[in-house]
């Protein structure tokens, strides 16, 4: 590797040719501030906080964009560079709706860090003209609060360049300039596919989820209610984070304690549901293999990749698996099966589940999520926000003894827990389809050609006298490039998986928040992900169909995947939606 030498704070080092200076004062242990800049996302070098100097340079330049030279000589935090910073975000301050005592991100917010951390005085030009913006809340999922945003179009490069989606940027000009929708309409009215990747990567409390916690304890302070509570197999590998665990630590244990000492009747894992996903699509593969039904059959778990497909490709809708998502199948189950196995009123029943994902809000409230005559689950919350009603009622979470699921909808495999990650779904699907196909046992479980978190992955699998060929997608702009593939003939699949987020659930929109500085050091994705195939490689059950409370389900009430009743409980139907974009 070519490398050139550079003296940074007087430090002499060598650095890869093409650094940038953030990257070449990182490899010195010199953090840069930086706001607007996410690597490989939102690399546009403007809101000015990492300026730095040059010895030789005219003016302080964006370290995040400003390639190092041979000799090159830069200072990151001289008296002219820290006040250029403080005066940058006094000015930010001045038009910004100071609320930290009750904002949602106080406590990690990337603005007030660098405020404290510089010692901004937030008065200096506080007495000008201020802009005020009306809340816009017209999504299922989300709110944007523009009285808080800094204009970093964070969460306008995600959602174009990483999501393909497009729906918000930069309106206006100058003093007036403001992230919108076209035509000033609320997201709810574009094609927004509710995904919260904007959430995730928003410095400030501009950007949140819809706050359901409330609804919550409502219900668990109702004693005429029965509060189920399923929980998401990502949840689990990122809850810790924001109770100051290391990234990708397996809270399951401490999780399952939180949730009785809210109050919860029963705690239950959405893992099962997972497992009983897997009977389904399986069996659909199965079918649409040997009867001529349409293929690739692609995954229909992650409702912010079938928003996105029912918006942009609703000429594949035939494509979709029917089955519901493991989330709602969850609910489907509880308030039929559950309910008439424990004689308790569906009416009466409280399904909330705890999710990586924004998108689940909406999901909740599609047509047709309504197995017992009521919906399948009645109020979803994403992680944060179970972090939040931990602390709320005061719970120490690190001090919790590690508890187990409620049985029997608490008992599920290896292959459930990795649907949280790209590929999981596909390699769980794998295990089962491979081995009702050969009607032998798999030698190993693992498909590792699936796994990792590069955005597009393809293999082929030989099976029963057949080449299987399957293609994993995370990420939305990954999805298009692959579903042009296979529009244009180019590629010839089975069976597709695809999730919304990069990475998958354990990168989802609601799962807790790392600042900028951490996501463009380390792969957050992977290493959330090492906990679920960590926790999978620990399981003496790796199988889906080897889940003897499934099995028992089926035994009991559904008969066998693909049903009459199966298709009646755990199947659905999708609906074209028009684009509405920038
Ligand atoms: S966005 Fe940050 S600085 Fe602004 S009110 Fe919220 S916590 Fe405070
Ligand atoms: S939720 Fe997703 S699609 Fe909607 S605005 Fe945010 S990034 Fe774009
Ligand atoms: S909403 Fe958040 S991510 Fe988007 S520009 Fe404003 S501060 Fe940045």
């Amino acid at each position: 590797m070519e490398t050139v030498n550079v003296k940074i704070n007087g430090i002499s080092l060598d650095v890869p040719k093409g650094s940038t200076i953030l990257e070449a004062a990182r490899l010195a242990h010199i953090e840069i501030p930086t706001l607007c800049f996410l690597k490989d996302i939102n690399e546009i070098g403007a809101c000015r906080i990492c300026v730095v100097e040059v010895k030789g340079a005219r003016s302080l330049v964006a370290s995040c964009v400003y390639p190092v030279a041979d000799g090159m000589e830069v200072l990151t935090n001289s008296p002219k560079v820290l006040s250029s910073r403080k005066q940058t975000l006094q000015l930010i301050l001045s038009d910004h709706d100071r609320k930290c005592l009750s904002c949602v991100r106080s406590g990690d917010c990337e603005l007030q860090k660098l405020c404290k951390d510089l010692n901004v005085d937030d008065e200096t030009f506080y007495e000008g003209e201020r802009n005020h913006y009306d809340l816009d809340y017209s999504s299922t999922h989300m709110v944007r609060d523009n009285n808080k945003c800094i204009l970093c179009r964070r969460c306008s490069a995600v959602c174009e360049h990483v999501q393909d989606v497009g729906v918000i940027g930069a309106n206006d000009r100058g003093f007036a300039t403001n992230i919108a929708c076209a035509f000033d309409m609320g997201l709810g009215e574009t094609s927004c596919v509710s995904c919260g990747q904007c959430i995730a990567v928003c410095p400030t409390g501009a950007l949140y989820e819809k706050d359901n916690t409330e609804d919550v304890f409502a219900a668990l302070n109702d004693p005429e209610k029965y509060v189920i509570v399923q929980t998401a197999p990502a949840v689990r590998a990122a809850l810790g984070e924001p109770f100051g665990l290391p990234i990708g630590t397996n809270v399951q244990g401490k999780m399952v304690a939180a949730l009785r000492r809210l109050g919860f009747d029963k705690v239950f894992d959405t893992d099962f549901a997972a497992d009983l996903t897997i009977m389904e699509e399986a069996n659909e593969f199965l079918d649409r293999v040997q009867n001529g039904g349409k293929l690739p059959l692609i995954t229909s778990c992650s409702p912010g990749w079938i928003k996105y497909c029912e918006h942009y490709y609703p000429d594949m809708l035939d494509n979709l698996s029917t089955c519901k998502s493991p989330q709602q199948m969850f609910g489907a189950i509880t308030k039929t099966y559950y309910a008439e196995k424990m004689g308790l009123d569906p009416e009466k029943i409280v399904m909330v589940s705890v999710m990586p994902c924004t998108a689940k809000k909406f999901e909740i409230t599609r047509d047709d999520q309504n197995a017992a005559g009521v919906p399948d689950v009645d109020i979803s919350i994403t992680t944060r926000e179970l972090a939040r009603m931990i602390e709320r009622v005061g719970l120490n979470f690190l001090a919790l003894p590690d508890e187990d699921f409620d049985d029997p909808l608490g008992r599920s495999t290896g292959a459930a827990v990795i649907f949280g990650t790209t590929g999981g779904v596909m390699e769980a699907a794998l295990r089962t389809a491979v081995e009702t196909l050969t009607k032998e046992e798999l030698p190993n479980p693992d498909f590792n050609e699936v796994r990792g978190t590069n955005g597009i992955k393809t293999a082929t699998y030989h099976v029963a006298g057949m080449d299987v060929n399957v293609a994993v997608a995370s990420g939305l702009k990954n999805a298009k490039e692959l579903l042009e593939e296979v529009k244009s003939g180019k590629a010839n699949y089975h069976f597709i998986e695809i999730m919304g987020c990069p990475g998958g659930c354990v990168n989802g929109g609601g799962q807790p928040q790392q600042p900028a500085n951490i996501r463009n050091s380390v792969d957050i994705r992977a290493i959330r992900a090492k906990a679920l195939y960590d926790i999978d490689a620990s399981m003496s059950i790796r199988k889906s169909h080897e889940n003897p409370a499934v099995k028992k389900l089926y035994d009991d009430f559904l008969e066998k995947p693909g049903s009459h009743k199966a298709h009646e409980l755990l199947h659905t139907t999708y609906v074209r939606r028009t684009i509405n974009t920038i």
